[in-house]
């Protein structure tokens, strides 16, 4: 999804306006991305119309070429598809909150279990885990290891005894033991049966749980719909847990998953440790499957103006002479963040990408400079002026660069300074009037 996507924003790139047909050939392949990720196809028309429909006609945003203003719409109905924010854990006013664990064998239920149940213990809860699953072989002694391994008490009453009572029993022994949430860990199939629908329905309705999270493992790909939609029929899930997102999974089940049921993803687990569990954020997860971060972030700051105060402090800084060191270093950190010098540049509108070939920005100098301010001190980065030669050598050892190094950096940051201060000066002198064109 990700290659073919860029693929065609590439093409819109070089456009100078996007017409109703460059929007419609850009959906229709972004369409055969989407259907390739395995996202369910109804999913795919809908979202394709409702982009296309945003897209033609919008006046493109001045700080984007058209094309980035389709991947900002792209990305937004995309947010807006798996549910705009993340969510929360619906909680119990009463404790124990009562957490029903469903999905087939194998999608990650015992583990997600154990990774919830870590995750709860690190913001101060008490959750205890309940073995519900009597039927897979050696299911009780996993909950029970992982269990051990983080210290998280774990109730069963061995595999003789109904999942049903064993929920309830567990619940009982929670509110006893002052646990304040509940993690019922129940049996999968290796098929949606009716069996299982009916012992997942008797659970549901003998404990009333706060929450029905049906977990899903993301390499299930097209089928991850159908599965979401049979357990929400049965048992009216309240959310879902996608899991394996560190495998080779293109995120189509996310897509789907909020669309089909209309629930929303909460956790996604992300590795076989139990600390690999994050919460579910939809614009992280949007630009994981657009495969665009650098660049969404990029339009992102295009829309904050790249941060209209920073740049106004920026400029009062620069006017009364107080840019340091330490200001230089931030805005190459904050520059760094946006991604690679090359791709940042070809974002600018009115940069033709095409010429940049030919300019090499070196990225290694970029680390140079940085660790060079990074080995002095923080005097020295506001008084540049005090760094003598025992300081540069002392400050070229520390960075690994040579003094020459030190000696270019400081040279040139002292040029930038200038030319930036009569760039202020003149922008003051425009504002005041002094200056006309
Ligand atoms: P259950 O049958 O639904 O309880 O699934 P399990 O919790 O037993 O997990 C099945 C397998 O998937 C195990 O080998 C887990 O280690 C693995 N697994 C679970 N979650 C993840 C994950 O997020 N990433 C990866 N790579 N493996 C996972
Ligand atoms: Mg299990």
């Amino acid at each position: 999804l990700t290659s073919k996507l860029q693929q065609t924003f590439k093409k819109l790139k070089n456009k100078g306006k996007l017409t109703e047909k460059d929007v419609k050939d850009a959906m229709r392949e972004v369409k055969l991305a989407m259907l390739e990720a395995d996202v369910n196809y109804k999913v795919v028309k809908d979202f394709v119309n409702s982009v296309s429909e945003r897209a033609v006609g919008q006046e493109v945003m001045e700080s984007l070429t058209p094309a980035q203003h389709v991947i900002k719409i792209v990305n937004e109905e995309l947010i807006n598809l798996m549910g705009k924010n993340e969510s929360k854990l619906n909680i119990s006013p009463v404790p124990p909150t009562v957490i029903m664990f469903v999905g087939l064998q194998g999608a990650g239920k015992t583990t997600m279990a154990g990774k919830l149940a870590l995750y709860l213990k690190k913001h101060s809860k008490k959750p205890m885990l309940v073995a519900a699953d009597v039927y897979r072989p050696a299911a009780i002694k996993q909950l029970q290891v992982l269990g051990s391994q983080i210290d998280v008490p774990v109730f069963s009453l061995g595999d003789k005894i109904n999942p049903v009572d064993i929920a309830k029993a567990g619940i009982e022994n929670a509110k006893k033991s002052g646990c304040d949430y509940v993690i019922i860990d129940t049996a999968g199939r290796l098929h949606i049966d009716e069996e299982l629908m009916n012992e997942l329905i008797n659970i549901k309705n003998s404990v009333t749980p706060n929450e029905i999270l049906l977990v899903i493992d993301a390499m299930t790909g097209q089928d991850a719909v159908n599965v979401a939609e049979q357990f929400n029929n049965s048992l009216d899930i309240t959310g879902a847990i996608l899991t394996k997102l560190d495998g080779d999974t293109r995120g189509g089940a996310a897509i789907s998953v909020k669309a089909v049921t209309g629930k929303p993803i909460k956790f996604v687990g992300i590795g076989e440790k139990l600390t690999d569990i994050e919460v579910f954020y939809p614009d992280r997860m949007a630009s994981r499957i657009l495969g665009m971060g650098d660049i969404l972030s990029l339009i992102e700051k295009a829309q904050e103006a790249i941060d209209e105060k920073k740049a106004m402090d920026l400029q009062s800084k620069l006017m009364h002479q107080q840019f340091t060191l330490e200001d230089f270093l931030e805005q190459m950190q904050q520059m760094k963040k946006m991604g690679p010098m090359k791709d940042l540049l070809k974002m600018i509108p009115g940069i033709d990408s095409s010429k940049l070939g030919d300019i090499d920005i070196d990225e290694k100098e970029l680390a140079h400079t940085e660790a060079i301010i990074k080995s002095m001190t923080k005097q020295e980065r506001q008084n540049p002026s005090i760094i003598n030669s025992s300081r540069k050598r002392r400050i070229a050892a520390g960075s690994g660069t040579s003094i020459q190094e030190v000696n270019k950096l400081l040279t040139g940051f002292e040029q930038s300074k200038k030319m930036m201060k009569q760039f202020a000066d003149m922008q003051k002198n425009m504002k005041k009037g002094k200056i006309k064109f």
